[in-house]
């Protein structure tokens, strides 16, 4: 297999051991910190992310995702210290998210294109940090895919297909994964590479298989958020998709964030999600599998194989 960017450099694909494949380690508004330095949650973050990510750590993780993108303030160098700290691989995302900042607006897909591969050949903020992943967001929240989402989604296929590195995503709802793939189809990408994300979030098998039949990959990627899906209902989805022959095309994570300044106090939202965080999988979801019929090979598959097939990058074509 190949090498896989990390904050910490390039690590091979084989050797990345259990993958949660969407993770945060800090979400921040960009520009707050550089105006109101009091503002800042940066330290905070760290700290609670050492604690987490050492605690997913004694329960078998090796390497999570952190799909932060620029405009949700991206920080290489926070990621290098933590992993440094932790021993915890983390990849670095280049992409953008579904707020789509107001500079891209007038500009092409291949200008921003160009923006995505300068982080992969260059390194992100002149630290030598590369991204392992291309995070691409569709939220109806942005009104769905209007026209500046499909660019960006363009954008994001143009720049896989020059680097190779595979793309994750977020839905919101889960039914915009299957848009998603018509525009990375209409892009000439192969689905294989391409993780659509969130789409855990509903319990229809019907449609999560259609995501995959065509080759595509699936994260059932917000384990612990219960109060947009039940812990059982997202279990029991997972269980039926693994019976009916799934396993080898399903990534798993929380989308767990160790810091996010979205909201004035991040401990309400822990209070709300008790078990929104990064070693909830390995405490609860992989047990609650194997006592459902899941067995230990497709485990492996799910927390090792296919996250390590989805990062490896692909040849540019
Ligand atoms: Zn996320």
């Amino acid at each position: 297999m190949g090498m896989v960017n990390t904050a910490g450099g390039p690590v091979d694909a084989s050797a990345l051991g259990q993958t949660l494949t969407h993770e945060h380690v800090n979400i921040r508004t960009p520009g707050v910190r550089e105006n109101w330095p009091e503002r800042s949650n940066r330290e905070a973050a760290r700290t609670n992310a050492i604690s987490r990510i050492n605690a997913a750590k004694a329960l078998g993780i090796r390497s999570f995702v952190d799909l932060t993108t620029a405009d949700m303030g991206r920080d290489p160098e926070l990621l290098r210290e933590v992993q440094a700290i932790t021993g915890v691989n983390i990849v670095v995302a280049t992409g953008i998210y579904w707020m789509v900042p107001r500079y891209w607006h007038g500009r092409d897909a291949d200008d921003l294109a160009k923006a995505f591969i300068a982080d992969f050949e260059q390194g992100i903020q002149g630290t030598g940090v590369k991204p392992g992943a291309i995070k691409l967001a569709t939220d109806q929240g942005a009104g769905g895919m209007d026209e500046v989402n499909e660019k960006c989604l363009r954008a994001g296929a143009r720049a896989h297909r020059a680097t190779g590195l595979p793309i994750l995503t977020h839905n919101g709802p889960p039914a915009s994964a299957a848009d998603q793939q018509r525009i990375f189809k209409d892009e000439g990408v192969d689905l294989s590479h391409v993780a659509v994300g969130h789409v855990g979030d509903t319990a229809d098998v019907g449609f999560l298989k259609s995501l995959m039949d065509g080759g595509g990959v699936i994260a059932l990627d917000r384990f612990g958020m219960d109060p947009i899906l039940s812990f059982d209902e997202r279990v029991n989805t997972l269980v039926k998709l693994c019976g009916d022959g799934y396993a080898d095309r399903i990534v798993l994570a929380h989308d767990s964030c160790c810091g996010i300044d979205w909201a004035p106090d991040i401990s309400q939202m822990a209070t709300r999600m008790p078990n929104w965080h990064m070693a909830h999988i390995s405490e609860k979801v992989l047990p609650a599998l194997l006592e459902r019929g899941v067995s230990e090979a497709q485990i492996e598959e799910l927390m090792v194989a296919n996250p390590g097939r989805l990062l490896d990058p692909a040849k540019p074509y």
